[in-house]
């Protein structure tokens, strides 16, 4: 089959410096056509080409194409009493293609599923990270092979959520807990396995999820992964911000507990030594270790009052990204029993009180509907991104 190769799927251009060649076109087409499939359902050629605003014309020919591919499948002819001649209905074989997804996020095992192009899981494994460094690649490589050889229908591509800093190619420029250093892990695990194979930062993967599986807006979404670290992935204005060295987001290592210039950080106690090296961050109030020593003997109200200490710092960090990028929705993804509740009240409170009206009254500061799935769910939207153009 055809599909797009491009991995700019992700992203809006401004200031785009080469034209737009008749394939280019063709290929975002091609992929507003299958947006429309996969977000609506089964739909007449005319109702594409009314929502996409292109030609009958083009919009027949593209979609001849799909269906020559094996994506989309004529429905027949749709039954409901409407004035005109009854239109012929397509839709998306969504059980005809499989996805295979792997978070690596956890430090203690892989974890991976085969999915439909619905997000649907239809296997579920998981396995020991191995080594690290090239021996943590291999066992990867193994544990995907496994999975795609679990699959019963063709395997669209491989979706990987990683730690670290990922460029938008698939290279691991860092992860200091896997030992990788300038990794081409999308090449290198494509090559092993002859599929194609996308690899993005795993907070990124849990935005893409969240975007396209969990109800979150495009407009200005912010994912914060709280886990053994600490991550976040923002999508702005519909495309996900990679950052000038492919870092956007990693908020996890800002400083908030300073001694030497406590801005009522007291309640939190000295400043801890983190797995960066320096001392004091984010993540070493806020990840789920930190946060469970921290309430460790408290009773009710003691523990309440601790992890709205840490919520009210995470506002203060929040208040000026907020600010800044005018999100819309902010999500957390983690144990609902540590952040969902005097934790996250408190972060909306100190955000709210340190922003304009027009900044935070209707932001929303929500845990995410996705839950353990989350990052699996962002793993596989990689795949469809990067091989259909769908988010
Ligand atoms: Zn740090």
């Amino acid at each position: 089959m055809t599909t797009a190769t491009t991995r700019q799927g992700w992203g809006t251009t401004l200031r785009p410096r080469a034209k737009v060649l008749p394939e280019h076109a063709r290929a975002h087409h091609r992929s507003m056509v299958l947006q429309q499939l996969f977000h609506e359902g089964p739909v007449s050629r005319a109702d594409l080409a009314r929502a996409t605003g292109l030609t009958r014309v083009t919009v027949s020919d593209l979609v001849s194409s799909l269906v020559a591919d094996g994506l989309v499948a004529e429905l027949g002819v749709r039954t409901e009493g409407r004035v005109g001649k009854p239109a012929n209905l397509v839709g998306l074989r969504t059980d005809a293609f499989r996805i295979v997804a792997v978070d690596l996020a956890d430090d203690e095992r892989m974890h991976g599923a085969v999915l439909d192009l619905a997000g649907q899981v239809v296997e579920r494994r998981s396995a020991p990270h191995g080594s690290t460094g090239q021996a943590g690649v291999d066992a990867l490589v193994a544990f995907c092979r496994s999975l795609v050889e679990a699959a019963t229908e063709p395997v669209l591509g491989v979706g990987i959520g990683s730690p670290g800093v990922v460029d938008g190619g698939g290279r691991v420029a860092q992860a200091p807990n896997r030992g990788w250093y300038d990794v081409p892990l999308a090449d290198v695990v494509g090559a092993a396995l002859g599929v194609p194979v996308h690899v993005a930062n795993d907070a990124n993967t849990a935005v893409l999820g969240e975007l396209t599986f969990g109800g979150g807006e495009g407009s200005g979404l912010m994912v914060l992964t709280v886990g053994e670290g600490v991550g976040a992935g923002i999508v702005l204005d519909g495309a996900l911000v990679q950052g000038h060295r492919d870092a956007a987001g990693e908020i996890g290592h800002v400083t908030v507990v300073d001694e030497r210039d406590d801005h009522g950080t007291a309640p939190l106690g000295r400043a801890l030594p983190c797995a960066c090296g320096r001392t004091g961050c984010l993540e070493t109030v806020l990840s789920v270790p930190a946060l469970r020593r921290r309430v460790a003997g408290l009773d009710r109200a003691g523990a309440d009052a601790a992890l709205a200490a840490v919520g009210r710092r995470l506002g203060i960090v929040l208040a000026p990204v907020v600010s800044a990028l005018n999100l819309s929705e902010v999500v957390l993804s983690g144990p609902a029993e540590l952040l969902d509740g005097p934790l996250r009240d408190a972060a909306l409170a100190a955000v709210r009180e340190r922003t304009m009206p027009v900044i935070s009254d209707d932001l929303s500061l929500r845990m995410t509907s996705l839950g353990e799935e989350g990052a699996l769910a962002g793993a596989a939207v990689l795949v469809l991104s990067g091989q259909l153009g769908v988010t």
